[in-house]
């Protein structure tokens, strides 16, 4: 198991920063998922940290050493691509057992060492087979084996499963957690689908523009967003513009939130609210809260999504659950949880309290 740190790690090309300054701490066998848009800078992190790409300034320490010196094949780390990068003129046991060949170990140990590696990806008996042979999933199970196998203290993933279908995808994610909980492996995870990150890190970097805009666990990450960029990538947001009143509160929209004291905008004009689907309370039009109209439910199983119209021609995402019965028409929303947003940062949280008048 090891430690990895990055610290303040700077990369610059011609076009512009792939990275501007990410520093990053990944914990002794945590799985950390490096999540954001395409060019963010996931990609360039990753490769810096296995020694692909050396940075302009920073520096990357595994168990407190750095290795910025050192060359891939001298760190501690294992790589997975994207793409299959299997040899196709080699079968399974040469594709796996290679980084160890390249290191001269005796072959018994290979032997014994491809014979488990194969074993712990779920593809025992493989030895003999080519890439040609084997389907996406298991050659992605392959290369995760080739990485294993010279036992690295971090394996880095490149959108390992993004070339297969959704549900081998689901599959592998769910293999993968077990084989890293299993060996204990040191993670990082690199990743655009926010579904995947949420389901399998342990903490979730999401990255714009070559920074870390937040670093923290799956449902810390959903609740307590710290910005608006990290409110709208991860999971439904409604995002609505408001301004200060002369009372303290914040008018957004027809949604009046009242400020604590100690809660100052820093900023004058740019504030808005943020309120996640589900943390509506629907009632009919006789309900407590603001008026509105279901213009349209759809029924996804086990909830439903409604799009409601507001004045000032604001149009909100609800969810309600399937127990609940909703008809289209009129309809009054109750905001439960408001993330109050001063600029592009978190400000506060403010739980307004229900207290229905009638239903
Ligand atoms: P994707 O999800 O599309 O793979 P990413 O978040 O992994 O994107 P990177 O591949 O790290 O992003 O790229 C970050 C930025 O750096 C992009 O604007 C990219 O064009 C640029 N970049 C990356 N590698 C190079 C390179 N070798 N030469 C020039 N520019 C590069």
């Amino acid at each position: 198991m090891a430690r990895l740190e990055l610290d303040h790690i700077v990369k610059r090309y011609a076009s512009g920063y792939a990275i501007q300054d990410v520093s990053l701490e990944v914990g002794d066998g945590e799985l950390v998922c490096l999540l954001g848009p395409s060019g963010c800078g996931k990609t360039t992190t990753l490769r810096v940290i296995g020694g692909f790409v050396t940075p302009d300034s920073g520096d990357v320490r595994i168990d407190g050493q750095s290795v910025l010196r050192l060359p891939p094949e001298r760190r501690p780390t294992a790589m997975v691509f994207q793409r299959y990068t299997l040899w196709p003129h080699m079968d399974v046991w040469h594709n796996v057992a290679f980084g160890l060949e390249l290191r001269r170990r005796p072959r018994p140990e290979i032997e014994k060492a491809v014979k488990q590696a194969l074993e712990l990806v779920g593809l025992p008996g493989a030895e003999r087979r080519h890439p040609s042979q084997l389907s996406g999933g298991q050659q992605q199970r392959v290369a995760l084996a080739r990485a294993l196998v010279i036992e690295p203290r971090i394996l880095l993933l490149d959108e390992p499963f993004s070339n297969l279908d959704a549900q081998l995808r689901v599959r592998m994610r769910e293999e993968l957690i077990a084989i890293q909980r299993r060996v204990g492996i040191t993670t990082v995870f690199v990743t655009h689908d926010q579904e995947e990150a949420l389901s399998i890190a342990d903490r979730i970097a999401v990255m714009r523009a070559g920074l870390i805009e937040q670093v923290a666990a799956p449902s810390e990450l959903y609740d307590r967003p710290l910005t608006r960029f990290v409110a709208t990538f991860i999971g439904t947001m409604n995002l609505i513009d408001g301004r200060r009143t002369a009372d303290g509160s914040i008018q957004a929209g027809p949604f009046r939130v009242p400020l604590p004291p100690d809660a100052a905008p820093r900023s004058e004009g740019s504030l808005s609210i943020g309120i996640r689907p589900e943390d509506f309370i629907l009632t009919g039009p006789n309900g407590t809260g603001v008026p509105g109209r279901v213009a349209h439910a759809t029924d996804l199983g086990h909830y439903r999504r409604l799009t409601v119209t507001l004045e000032g021609e604001i149009t909100v995402t609800v969810f309600t659950p399937k127990s609940q019965s909703v008809t289209t028409g009129p309809c009054v929303l109750w905001p439960q949880r408001v993330l109050v947003y001063d600029g592009e940062r978190l400000l506060t949280i403010v739980e307004p309290r229900y207290a229905p008048s009638s239903v």
